[in-house]
């Protein structure tokens, strides 16, 4: 392997069984959407997470848009939403022409702060405007702590999705990641832990919900010799190809996420400790998969800044990312109310200051990984590599 070559943050990773399910999709001609991948790869994914029923789509995003149409999201509707995650969390609510209230993160999990969802709850309240839905987004890895989040939203009796686009595979007090709520998504875009190339997936243990949802996902096309419609549909199913690399990454699944968690342990045994470096801290109520290593760099302590560790990576062709930038912060939701952690304390704004995602894929290769650790280690020591005491 050359010594330059380039580090990915978080590449596809192909086992040994996708091409034959493709093959097969090939072999028997279900190349055009749905076919026995799809049913395979939906029941599969169900089984796996632990939830009645699935529904693979062309997207994630597509998932999140089909949840919110069934719950009934429209315009003039609030919905909840964690602040600090990819803009593809919350597009959809604009796709229903509803406005989204951005919910700050905890220190502990990173994920939806309950204190945050509390107060903003009793404002809404008093406003008459409590919102129609609930996102919370489970993010590099690790659930949102989910107790705390489901009672208060029973209280008002909201429904929650789960954007668990980045947290296949981890667990919940021993539930599946995206099993909680009403609704989960999944993501297989390229950079996910395990991927289609493209596509995502919508969970529940409402299986006519799903059905309603998989008629809007195919046109909408009612029971008819000819094509009659009488509600607006989508175009988001999976094709029966892609669904057949679908089916052999899930059986790679727990394979990548040890991969993950081991990545992730190294980082922490050779970057640990130094003074300032915090890692993005694991919850004791489950298993994080540790999708991407995140952690936070504070420039008074540490002698450098995520900033600087981003650069002197990418001038050695090695990529690396900021933490998310939240979503209030975004000049697209600048109008959008944001409720912080505690009054006058975003938590979010300082992960996003200080925070910084190394390359994490579970093909990275242990020299590839003593090479970011080195860039890492030159940039604080300035030049000398010896392990402090
Ligand atoms: C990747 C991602 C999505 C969107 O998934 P796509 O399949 O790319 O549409 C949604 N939410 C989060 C948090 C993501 O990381």
């Amino acid at each position: 392997m050359q010594v330059n070559q380039r580090i990915y943050l978080s590449p596809p990773h192909m086992g040994q069984e996708e091409q034959q399910w493709v093959h097969e999709a090939f072999a028997t001609n279900w190349i055009a959407p749905l076919g026995p991948n799809v049913d395979t790869f939906e029941k599969d994914v169900a089984h796996y997470v632990g939830a009645s029923g699935a529904l693979s789509l062309s997207s994630g995003t597509a998932a999140i848009h089909l949840a919110l149409r069934l719950l009934d999201v429209g315009p003039g509707d609030v919905v909840f939403c964690s602040t600090l995650t990819f803009v593809a969390s919350v597009n959809p609510v604009l796709y229903q022409g509803a406005e989204p209230v951005f919910i700050d993160s905890e220190p502990e999990t990173w994920n939806m702060s309950s204190r945050a969802l509390v107060r903003a709850l009793i404002s809404a309240q008093r406003n008459g405007k409590l919102p129609k839905a609930v996102i919370v987004v489970n993010l590099y890895g690790q659930s949102a702590d989910m107790d705390p989040i489901v009672n208060i939203c029973e209280a008002y009796n909201i429904p929650i999705i789960e954007d668990a686009a980045e947290s296949l595979g981890a667990t919940y007090q021993g539930k599946g990641s995206g099993t909680i709520g009403k609704f989960g998504i999944y993501s297989f875009n390229g950079n996910k832990i395990i991927t289609t190339s493209g596509g995502g997936m919508l969970v529940s243990d409402d299986l006519e919900a799903l059905d309603k949802a998989r008629f809007w996902a195919t046109q909408a096309r009612d029971q008819a010799p000819h094509y009659e419609h009488s509600e607006v549909g989508y175009n988001y199913r999976m094709s029966n190809v892609l669904a057949g690399i679908g089916i052999g990454q899930l059986r790679a699944l727990p394979s990548r996420i040890q991969a993950r968690r081991a990545i992730f342990a190294n980082y922490v045994e050779a970057l640990g400790p130094i003074k300032g470096f915090n890692f993005m801290p694991e919850a004791t109520f489950g298993t994080s998969t540790r999708w991407l290593t995140a952690l936070t760099i504070n420039p008074q302590q540490a002698k450098t800044t995520a900033a600087s560790i981003i650069q002197a990576l990418s001038a050695l062709n090695i990529e690396s990312r900021p933490v998310w930038k939240p979503m209030h912060l975004q000049p697209l939701f600048k109008d959008c109310t944001y409720i912080s952690h505690t009054e006058g304390n975003s938590v979010s704004d300082q992960l996003f200051e200080q925070g910084l995602c190394l390359p994490s894929g579970s093909s990275l290769t242990e020299y590839e990984q003593e090479r970011v650790i080195e860039v890492i280690k030159s940039l604080v020591y300035g030049g000398m590599t010896h392990e402090i005491a």
